[in-house]
């Protein structure tokens, strides 16, 4: 549905995309994922056609942005982070305004205007002036507005920013059910988000794509893999039988009391987790250590997050550093 080739931005010195390319499947609710500055709003808005790029290529269901840009408006529904809403108006005289602007024909506006209400859940405020609406309630409306003229494909800028816990879910599941009839790009920097909502995430960071995948090949892409053993030591070897062992790395080590240790196991060795954590119990157990518990720990996804983005290049990129652990905004 969308096609990025070789897209790359320059806000006069400051290059906030670098060859960036990507896709996004028909029917997908793709995640695109990066810290504050990473270069997905100007992203998003080059492929909805509001600004240009200084390079590269984007096609929308097969048509050129540069050359067919009505043709790919036509076909999204955009929703900037701060939805332009106009306060004074009520949100019905509002959408039926966004339907006519964006050719909705006469005809078909009052059936498109009450559809997008509906979809958006925002029927019960029809008649409310959008300046008495909470940020919610207004956040949906933006999403109504994206919807009202039927567009395949959704492109979400931070869809939940701003909004509390509740409004939070409730935005999140209308997505994931309008993910049902359309294709969703959507940009977040809030890594639940993504585990919640999308098929795919698209990792950038400093104007660079990183990765890109399913949620579990993200996590199989760890550079290490870790393991927790539950012993019980009394003659004080198992640190060592186990930090001697091939394939570990490192090894940290938690009194629990009353001889018993949590060996915290890390190891560089990706392909055969399973088989390395078999080969510590049999280690342990045939030197006398008993051994209470095993487990292999799954990558979290901060941790996958961060191991990519701080992985990159050092070279100082439009956003610099990035704490991916305490996203901002
Ligand atoms: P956020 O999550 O904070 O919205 P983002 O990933 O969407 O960040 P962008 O807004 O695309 O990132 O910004 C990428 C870089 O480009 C940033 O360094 C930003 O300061 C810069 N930038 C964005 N818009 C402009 C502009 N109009 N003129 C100059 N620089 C800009």
């Amino acid at each position: 549905m969308i096609r990025v080739e070789q897209l790359s931005k320059d806000y006069g010195g400051l290059i906030a995309l670098r060859d960036v390319s990507f896709e996004v499947g028909r029917g997908e609710i793709a995640g695109f994922v990066g810290p504050n500055g990473a270069g997905k709003t100007t992203a998003l808005r080059i492929i909805a056609g509001f600004i240009g790029a200084t390079s590269g290529k984007v096609t929308v269901d097969g048509h050129d942005i540069a050359s067919e840009p009505l043709e790919v408006r036509r076909r999204i529904g955009y929703m900037p982070e701060a939805a332009p809403l106009y306060p004074e108006m009520r949100v019905m005289e509002y959408l039926s305004f966004r339907a006519a602007l964006k050719r909705v024909p006469r005809r078909r506006q009052v059936s498109a205007v009450s559809r997008a209400m509906q979809q958006a859940g925002v029927e019960d405020v029809a008649p409310v002036v959008i300046a008495h609406l909470s940020k919610g309630y207004r956040q949906r409306v933006g999403l109504a507005d994206a919807l009202v003229a039927s567009p395949p494909l959704l492109i979400l800028d931070e869809p939940t920013a701003g909004l509390d816990p509740n409004q939070i879910r409730e935005v999140r599941r209308l997505i994931r059910e309008l993910g049902k009839e359309h294709t969703v790009f959507l940009s977040t920097h809030i890594l639940s988000e993504v585990e919640s909502i999308c098929d795919r995430a698209i990792v950038i960071d400093r104007g660079r794509i990183v990765a890109e995948g399913t949620l579990r090949d993200l996590q199989a892409r760890r550079g290490a893999v870790e393991m927790e053993l539950l012993v019980v030591d009394r003659g004080g070897r198992s640190a060592k039988l186990v930090e001697n062992s091939p394939g570990v790395e490192t090894i940290e080590v938690e009194a629990l009391g009353e001889n018993r240790l949590r060996l915290r196991v890390r190891s560089t060795d990706k392909t055969s987790p399973d088989a390395l954590m078999e080969s510590l119990v049999r280690i342990l157990v045939e030197n006398q250590v008993g051994v209470r518990g095993a487990t292999c720990l799954k990558a979290r996804l901060e941790d996958v997050f961060s191991e990519l983005t701080r992985a990159e290049t050092t070279e100082a990129g439009p956003g610099g550093a990035q704490d991916w652990s305490k996203p901002a905004g």
